[in-house]
């Protein structure tokens, strides 16, 4: 692609990476000018100001964030972060690649994301509580099952979206479960949530692999992030026959061309709580990153963002590239992939499993009937395949790759509902 509208030095800056690919995609598109704007610009920030009583009396205010990028398909969907660098730029990007993943997989959510300024390492749950109270109290007209659905992200969890539900549900004065997804399942959240993104993964590493007439036993992946998106992954992909050859996570990686035994690695991982290059089961010992370029047929980066760049690209000796982690991959490192004619499975395609899940969560807690997992995981896989196929197509019949592909069948997709619905006023 042309990363004519990125300036060099914005190469590792991951939302000037995913802007730069909505104007490659809206360009390709033809989009109008009237249109483009308006999906350039969110529909909504809020800033909110959020005091709270700290556990040693002291009166601190922190700020947060709320940006609701498009309502044009449903209510706006997106997670709420806490993290001590959140930015209201970061939040806005964030929300954006929201809408642009819901359209994807053709779910009928626009994107939103939320933050908050703080370090939960640093902060006692009961200040935690406090803060996630106060944040939704303030976003209260906003948020609603209608309207804008949180979910987790970064330093935010199931008891923090318990914390917003019971909030939101007492201001209400009804208790609505439907206002966010990632719930603990005794209180409306979805069986198979947990691992649906990881889940997600392995459906769409199995349409690549069959498209290429591959077998699982004879094709050998490496994870890089061993936490909630790349330990299902590994996991599961372990378990359907895939050799997993090489794992990582932030204490460094390690390489097994004999494939590593995914279960006891969890069990060092997960339950020991051991960091997973001294895993005792063998295997070359090697720095985070360095795990991206061993020999393999799929590089799943699960970790986090800017792995891949233009400097390093060349380097990986795969076939196919499934972006399980947020924005892995820089926009300038796109030419280097293309060049090299590895297949990339995006990230707003390959991870969309979490937030289909996340519906299906919304959908249950609406009609007040929850399905078994086996029926939420039929159900994830027909729309992870289908989303496949189609970004597929889309790629082959406009000449571009698959990355711009999922841009421009997104953005055209919430264009044409925004042209149906017209503009008020
Ligand atoms: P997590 O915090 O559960 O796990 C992160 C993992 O990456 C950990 O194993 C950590 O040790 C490892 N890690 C951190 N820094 C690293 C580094 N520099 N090098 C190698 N490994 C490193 O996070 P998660 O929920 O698994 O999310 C991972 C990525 O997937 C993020 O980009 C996130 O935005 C994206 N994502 C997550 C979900 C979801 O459902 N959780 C959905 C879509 C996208």
């Amino acid at each position: 692609m042309s990363t004519s509208v990125l300036s060099p030095h914005d190469e590792m800056n991951v939302y000037a990476s995913a802007e730069a690919r909505f104007e490659v995609a809206a360009k390709k598109l033809g989009l109008e000018d009237g249109v483009y704007r308006f999906m350039r610009y969110p529909n909504k920030e809020i800033t909110v100001y959020i005091p709270v009583t700290l556990d040693n009396g002291r009166l601190e205010v922190f700020i947060g964030y709320r940006v609701q990028h498009s309502l044009v398909r449903g209510p706006c969907k997106g997670g709420v972060r806490f993290a001590p660098n959140v930015t209201l730029d970061e939040i806005r990007a964030l929300a954006s690649e929201m809408t642009w993943k819901c359209a994807v997989v053709n779910i009928p959510f626009g994107g939103a994301k939320g933050g908050i300024i703080c370090d939960p390492e640093k902060l006692s749950r009961g200040e935690l509580e406090r803060i996630t109270r106060r944040y939704t109290a303030e976003l209260s007209d906003w948020f609603g099952p209608e309207r804008d659905v949180p979910a987790p992200d970064l330093g935010t969890n199931e008891q923090t979206m318990a914390w917003i539900m019971d909030t939101y549900s007492m201001h209400v004065r009804r208790t609505t479960t439907a206002v966010v997804t990632g719930k603990p399942i005794e209180m409306g959240g979805s069986q198979g949530r947990h691992a649906a993104t990881g889940r997600g993964l392995l459906i769409v590493c199995d349409k690549a692999v069959t498209k290429f007439g591959r077998r699982r036993a004879e094709t050998r992946v490496v994870v890089q992030g061993f936490g909630n998106v790349g330990s299902a992954a590994a996991s599961l992909m372990h378990a359907a026959g895939y050799k997993i050859v090489g794992l990582a996570d932030i204490h460094g990686g390690l390489y097994n061309e004999k494939g590593f035994d995914v279960p006891a690695v969890e069990d060092w991982v997960l339950r020991q709580h051991k960091p997973l290059p001294d895993f005792p089961g063998g295997g070359e010992r090697m720095p985070a990153r360095e795990i991206l370029f061993q020999p393999c047929d799929i590089v799943l980066p699960a970790a986090v963002e800017n792995q891949i760049t233009s400097e390093n690209a060349a380097r990986l000796q795969t076939t196919i590239l499934c972006e399980g982690a947020n924005g892995p991959s820089t926009a300038y490192a796109d030419e280097v992939l293309d060049a090299k004619g590895i297949f990339v499975i995006p990230d707003i395609l390959a991870n969309a499993g979490g937030v289909t899940v996340s519906y299906f969560e919304w959908v249950q807690d609406r009609q007040g009937f929850f399905w078994r997992e086996s029926v939420v995981n039929e159900r994830l896989k027909d729309v992870m395949e289908h989303s496949f196929d189609e970004v597929v197509r889309y790629s082959e019949a406009h000449g571009v790759n698959n990355r711009i592909a999922a841009y421009m069948l997104a953005i055209d997709r919430v264009a044409f509902v925004l042209k149906l619905r017209g503009i008020y006023a």
